[in-house]
């Protein structure tokens, strides 16, 4: 479906908004505003994206034409101000409760009255970080799944006040980045994290117990049930920083003990230990 032309802000240029700004200015097509409060992330996330244009380039699925098109629809910005005339503005900051509640309530002061809020988180809350604005109908969960230039899927959360035009809106701009759409309720860790969490978190456990080494606990689960990644290799690519913060949403959220988050994972995080983006976590990169 061909969208009109909207200028659609990121806040937050780690590894789920670097992809989702570019999936935005190409496929699909609009104008790009990305914020990060780290001046050299930005510059990374810009510099990332680049090179992931070119490379979709090399294997033909974009001109080289079409991939410096989308990166002039790219523009890094130093202020969350310059969002404010944006139609939608997607946030994908850590998954720290506070943190996405304080930037939704400065969004709201400062973004047109229009301009629809959405939200990456993998876990928490819509309607509560709806509830730290006052367009509590214009804000909604937009789960995209890393890589996002590469994965098929959205995961769509209405918070208990979302209008349904907001979330028509929303799902139109994901199938015009070439996703598909699937509705989940505002529950702790949706859909894809209240599944996929408590096998990552029971590798760790099995880590943790002897029960095999890292390798022997992946490769139990890609030969043994086909899965592409191992779940030990999978969480240090979503960041081990990230895995905790999610187990923590769904065991206070939920109060079940079957999410206590295991001591070895948060070990880990304690130690800088974040996975792939930090250089290290399970496995060294
Ligand atoms: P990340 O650590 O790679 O990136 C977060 C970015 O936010 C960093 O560049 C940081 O500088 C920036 N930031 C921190 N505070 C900020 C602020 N106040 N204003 C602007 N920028 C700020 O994290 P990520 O993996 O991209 O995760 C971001 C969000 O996406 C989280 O909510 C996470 O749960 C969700 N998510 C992650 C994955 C995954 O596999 N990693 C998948 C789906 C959703």
């Amino acid at each position: 479906m061909k969208l009109n032309a909207m200028t659609i802000g990121v806040i937050g240029a780690g590894q789920m908004g670097s992809g989702i700004a570019q999936v935005m200015a190409w496929p699909a097509m609009q104008q790009v505003l990305l914020f990060d409060a780290n001046a050299a992330a930005l510059q990374c996330a810009m510099a990332g994206i680049q090179t992931s244009l070119s490379k979709l380039a090399s294997k033909g699925q974009l001109t080289e034409a079409e991939a410096n098109a989308a990166l002039a629809r790219l523009k890094p910005v130093q202020t969350l101000e310059a969002l404010a005339h944006a139609e939608v503005i997607i946030e994908a900051v850590p998954e720290i409760e506070a943190l996405k509640c304080k930037i939704f309530s400065e969004l709201d002061a400062l973004a047109d009255p229009e301009t629809i809020l959405a939200s990456n988180t993998s876990s928490i809350s819509i309607t509560r970080l709806a509830a730290a604005t006052n367009r509590p109908e214009q804000v909604v969960g937009m789960h995209f799944m890393n890589p996002v230039p590469l994965m098929k899927l959205v995961e769509l959360i209405p918070g208990l006040q979302t209008a349904p035009q907001t979330s028509q809106r929303v799902s139109a701009l994901a199938e015009a980045a070439g996703k598909t759409v699937v509705a989940a309720r505002d529950m702790p860790g949706f859909i894809a994290n209240r599944v996929l969490m408590p096998l990552l978190n029971e590798a760790f456990y099995a880590l943790y117990e002897g029960i095999g080494s890292a390798e022997a606990i992946d490769t139990v689960m890609k030969l043994g049930m086909n899965h592409p990644m191992g779940p030990l290799q999978l969480a240090d690519f979503i960041g081990l920083d990230t895995v905790l913060e999610i187990l923590n949403v769904l065991h206070t959220g939920l109060g079940d003990p079957k999410y206590r988050p295991c001591p070895l994972l948060a070990q880990y995080v304690a130690a800088g230990w974040l996975g792939k983006k930090s250089g290290r976590g399970v496995y060294m990169y």
